[in-house]
């Protein structure tokens, strides 16, 4: 039987939008058999997060407190969070990797700012994972989930959504990540607003990207859960074997029953497009 990936970098816990506590994590991740794990809550930082439209819809939800608007405002919190992740890898004697999924926006001086953020944190590594659209001049955002009844304009999609690909190309070139999450995420929102075919240019570029500055590229199974098929998996790993760009499955897991879901078949999905480079820390 082939091997199976048994760690993932790719997890929430209830600090941002997950269900579980950090502890539970990880004695789930311990009784699955996994050797390490990298936890990695979101980090979502924009400056006018709080005065666009989309603050309207966000503000109700539950996990409101993930979208932030100021990095000075949050730092204790974050600093504490990876304090917290030393601790439990300690008490629990587990390999735990401190990270951070980061929405990455570029406008001007966000990368400056979330640089010195970064740097006041104990961190092992980030992760791009970008879940807001934003207007042509990056400085105003809206969250994918909302997109639909935000911008009422369909003839717009098209422009986002391209936008949306080369701020993921940005996020790549900056050198700050060492995996690219979910690349075609957007496939959660409909044929009507994504129709894969139409973007392969943009998607290409992504992967040259990738190889340029040699970030891992992430196959996620949170696809098979979302849309009953993987995020980054097809053509894209096809791309990604010709440039031999190290892959990485990923869980994205929200819920402690999630670690590990679909690695099996992830496995075979790498197996099936020649991918023989692996990221592991
Ligand atoms: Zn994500
Ligand atoms: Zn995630």
């Amino acid at each position: 039987m082939a091997e199976i990936q048994t760690f993932s970098y790719h997890t929430h816990t209830n600090f941002s939008d997950g269900s579980c506590s950090l502890r539970e994590m990880v004695r789930q991740a311990k009784k699955i058999g996994f050797t390490e794990m990298g936890v990695s809550d979101h980090l979502i930082v924009h400056k006018n997060m709080k005065k666009d439209d989309c603050w309207e819809y966000l503000k109700n939800m539950e996990i409101s407190y993930v979208y932030n608007d100021d990095f000075k405002g949050v730092l204790d919190l974050f600093k504490r969070h990876c304090e917290e992740i030393r601790k439990v890898s300690k008490e629990e004697n587990f390999k735990l990797y401190t990270g951070f999924e980061v929405d990455y926006f570029p406008y001007d001086g966000w990368e400056e700012e979330f640089k010195w953020f970064i740097a006041q944190l104990d961190v092992d590594y980030l992760h791009t994972g970008n879940h807001f659209f934003c207007d042509e001049s990056f400085e105003h955002t809206i969250n994918m989930s909302f997109f639909k009844k935000i911008c009422t304009d369909k003839g717009l999609y098209r422009e986002y959504m391209s936008r949306h690909f080369k701020t993921l190309q940005k996020a790549v070139e900056s050198k700050l990540f060492t995996f690219l999450a979910h690349i075609d995420y957007v496939r959660s929102l409909g044929k009507e607003i994504y129709d894969e075919a139409d973007f392969g240019a943009e998607k290409k570029q992504i992967i040259a990207a990738l190889e340029k500055t040699g970030t891992a590229l992430e196959l996620s199974t949170k696809g098979l859960r979302k849309v009953g098929d993987f995020y980054g998996g097809g053509e894209i790993l096809r791309e990604a074997a010709e440039k031999n760009i190290a892959v990485i499955i990923s869980d994205d897991a929200h819920r402690c029953e999630e670690l590990g879901a679909g690695f099996e078949i992830a496995e075979d999905e790498l197996k099936k497009y020649g991918i023989s480079k692996r990221l592991k820390f």
